[in-house]
């Protein structure tokens, strides 16, 4: 790191797991290019002065999660498009003074899918989503993008299955958690958005004894990187996909505006984080 040395970082609160420092840190090495890349743990309350102030702190922009994607929209100059349409940002960058910002979350998840289920969208018609939280809109607009006409939005909390499925359409149908096993006839896709088997939470205890065997299953927790779900589905025969390509291809294009290239998600970069991944789930 030296003083013309480019800097960016991920901003968020708690912040010490965050894996996108090894990610970005990884292309500047691979890229050959000067920058550093460091993880930020800032409240709620001191969120927004701190973004307005990331030149002062030596950023050129960066990555936000938890809990401040909804502020970081509210904050931006100029959104995208996809970050209009969702209302939350996770990626910013300045173009002069004017503050920029993207969800990149979409991109994420869709190209993952693409690397890890080739064909997956062929046909695509029905789709089950469990979870209505945050990151439930984006694989909503990803599913619907890709073809997706009969969505059942699956979630403990009816009611805010109810409020996001307004935002997206008709074809999107809020479901109890009591009919879950009742929408997976002549599913495409099953896609888990809640955080139930992710390291350190409870198990997702569903029974997939009535999903069809076609049925693609992907989790968008990677921490296990196989979750509860995708064993029981790989053990009976479904195809699987794991979440871990969404965390990878999301943070793209935030490098590209930072560091002026665009890295590739290499299995390089794949075997680092599941390295990493692994040593913490043993
Ligand atoms: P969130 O906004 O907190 O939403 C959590 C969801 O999980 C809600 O639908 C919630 O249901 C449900 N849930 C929590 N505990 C539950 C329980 N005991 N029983 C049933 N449902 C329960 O979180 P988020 O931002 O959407 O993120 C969800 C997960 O996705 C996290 O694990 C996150 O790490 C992961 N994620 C991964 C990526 C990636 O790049 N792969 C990107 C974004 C997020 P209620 O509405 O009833 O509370």
């Amino acid at each position: 790191m030296n003083g013309t040395s480019k800097g960016a970082c991920v901003i968020g609160h708690p912040i010490a797991h965050s894996r996108s420092p090894m990610i970005h840190g990884y292309w500047l090495k691979q890229l050959g290019l000067e920058g550093h890349y460091n993880r930020e743990d800032i409240l709620p309350e001191n969120f927004a002065l701190f973004v307005r102030s990331l030149r002062e702190h030596g950023y050129v922009g960066c990555n936000v999660t938890l809990p401040h994607k909804e502020a970081a929209f509210q904050l931006l100059d100029r959104a995208s498009p996809r970050a209009q349409q969702l209302q939350v940002a996770n990626t910013l960058w300045f173009e002069g003074d004017v503050l920029c910002g993207d969800n990149t979350d979409v991109e994420g998840f869709v190209a993952n899918l693409d690397e890890r289920a080739p064909q997956w969208d062929k046909n695509l018609k029905k789709a089950v989503v469990l979870g209505a939280g945050g990151a439930a809109a984006s694989i909503i607009v990803g599913l619907q993008e890709r073809g997706a006409t009969d969505i059942r939005l699956v979630n403990r909390t009816y009611e805010k299955a109810e409020i996001l499925a307004k935002r997206f359409g008709t074809s999107v149908h809020p479901t109890r958690w009591t009919e879950l096993t009742d929408s997976f006839d002549d599913a495409d896709i099953l896609v888990n958005t809640t955080s139930l088997g992710m390291k350190g939470q409870a198990e997702l205890d569903v029974d997939l004894d009535l999903l069809p065997l076609k049925t693609l299953v992907t989790d968008i927790v990677y921490v296990p990187l196989e979750t509860g779900i995708l064993r029981q589905a790989k053990q009976r025969g479904n195809p699987i996909a794991d979440g871990l390509g969404m965390l990878l291809y999301q943070a793209v294009p935030g490098f590209e505006h930072w560091f002026g290239k665009r890295p590739k998600v290499t299995l390089e970069l794949r075997a680092l984080i599941e390295d990493n991944i692994k040593g913490l789930s043993a």
